[in-house]
């Protein structure tokens, strides 16, 4: 051992201040670490078991791994509630629906992520739910239709037509019917909103997007602040088993721990070329909700304009997904599965923290060709 001088332990120092209350991007640093003990890791180490010895709280791998812990710890922290990690986003989505009951409702925004509503639509065609599209711009519509539901599924913004949804109003009309609420909050984080914070019963994430943010994890997360949800949400991931592994789960938290560098830098290089495409004349619409790093591009030429963009910039890369500290863009009706009142010229544009006048020296060469 290397020769210290003995110094005073924290804990013999005077405290000063009461306890504050830590801002987001302290938590996102902090939160969900190991015990402060000599020799301890910093941060949580990635725990490879699938049985631990009997007779404590893990038992087994497929309910429990101290990884996930560390993860669940800090993104509960963020969203102000308790988390469950999952293997995907659509796999947290799919242990949620299966809380709908037999032929019970589920309301859903037209432009939520295409995924959640296939896998609503999947379940309808067996008959095991109703469906509703909304178009949850249309607050009073979206409060009709809560009348007979048993979930309210809201994304806001939506993905990708990037429209808002009235959250506080339309919570409460779903909780007078007696339905629970869900927010898909992956475009905004916990950082840009805090949907329980606005009575919201269960928030969900694709971890794979802004938490991770590296684009190299597949992951989702769950969490709620009720624990009669959690406890019975739980219950379905270990009987489903759709759980992260523990590389995946360190991988997020280490991603995690920039989220709020990240969605400042994003955001703000967002906001910069927002200004600067809405100038342009090869531009016809331009959409962006005032927060948040996507941005809804809509070429005035259409699909083939489109897709002459998407191919003709050097650091922009054509890929689908999002989130991730580069910038990427899609022609999202290239997917047959997007919903056809998506325009076919529609570029969903993810901001990335590059030097933003980089990004926008590249989409203009690219733009220019265009007009
Ligand atoms: C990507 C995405 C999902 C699905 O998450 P996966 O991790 O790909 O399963 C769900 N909701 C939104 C808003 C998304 O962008």
């Amino acid at each position: 051992m290397a020769d210290l001088v003995t110094t005073p332990s924290p804990d013999d120092l005077p405290s000063g201040e009461p306890e504050r209350v830590l801002s987001p991007a302290t938590v996102a640093v902090t939160a969900g670490r190991p015990e402060r003990v000599p020799d301890a890791p910093l941060n949580a180490p990635i725990t490879m078991a699938s049985v631990y010895v009997g007779g404590g709280d893990l038992e087994y791998g497929r309910y429990t791994n101290p990884t996930w812990t560390a993860f669940e710890d800090a993104l509960g922290a963020l969203e102000g509630g308790r988390c469950l990690s999952f293997a995907s986003g659509l796999a947290a989505e799919a242990t949620i629906f299966d809380l709908v009951g037999q032929g019970q409702k589920v309301v859903i925004p037209q432009h939520a992520y295409h995924g959640s509503i296939m896998q609503l639509a999947d379940l309808e065609s067996r008959g095991r739910i109703r469906v509703q599209l909304v178009d949850i711009t249309d607050t009073a519509s979206v409060v009709a239709a809560c009348e007979d539901a048993s979930l309210v599924w809201l994304e806001s913004p939506t993905n990708p037509a990037l429209e808002l949804a009235d959250i506080p109003a339309i919570t409460a009309a779903a909780h007078e019917a007696g339905a629970y609420v869900v927010v898909d909050n992956t475009f905004a984080t916990p950082l840009l909103q805090q949907p329980l914070s606005l009575g919201v019963d269960i928030v969900v994430h694709s971890a794979t997007k802004y938490i991770s943010g590296h684009s190299d994890v597949v992951m989702g997360a769950i969490i709620t602040k009720d624990d009669e949800l959690y406890a019975v949400l739980k219950g379905r991931r270990d009987l489903i088993g759709a759980i992260p592994g523990p590389f995946e789960a360190w991988l997020a938290l280490r991603g995690l721990r920039t989220l709020h560098v990240r969605v400042e830098r994003a955001q703000a290089n967002a906001k910069a070329l927002v200004e600067r495409l809405r100038e342009h004349p090869a531009v016809g619409d331009v959409r962006y909700p005032g927060f948040g790093a996507i941005i809804g591009l809509e070429l005035a030429a259409g699909a083939l304009a489109a897709d002459l963009l998407t191919h003709k910039t050097r650091l922009w890369v054509h890929a689908t997904s999002l989130g991730g500290v580069e910038s990427t863009f899609e022609r999202r009706r290239r997917w047959k599965t997007e919903s056809q009142t998506i325009p076919e010229g529609f570029v969903r544009m993810s901001v990335g923290i590059e030097d933003v006048e980089d990004l926008w020296a590249d989409l203009l060469q690219a733009l220019d060709t265009l007009t």
